[in-house]
């Protein structure tokens, strides 16, 4: 065996929020829509994404570090009380 391991079974992204990497499977992908984040579970959306843990939590850092801005390149704001409203249904 040549000793390598298997680091790169799943793919990882880092939650804007918490800035903690996880497996892309663990995070919710959030997409701008006209100035609305809006969640996309299946990562089937195009244009940017970014990465968040689908928590409550998670959310309010990512607003507060301005994460949405940077992620989308765009100076906002951004509506997420769609967003929030699913999250805190269940997340995805
Ligand atoms: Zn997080």
């Amino acid at each position: 065996m040549s000793g390598r391991t298997h680091a790169r079974a799943c793919p990882e992204r880092t939650c804007v929020g918490c800035r903690e990497r996880a497996a892309k499977s663990d995070l919710l992908r959030i997409v701008m829509i006209e100035g609305e984040c809006a969640p996309d579970p299946r990562g089937t959306l195009p244009g940017r994404g970014a990465h968040v843990h689908p928590t409550p939590a998670c959310l309010d850092l990512a607003v507060r570090r301005r994460a949405f801005s940077r992620a989308f390149r765009d100076r906002g704001p951004f509506d997420t009380t769609e967003l929030r409203r699913s999250i805190e249904r269940g997340g995805r």
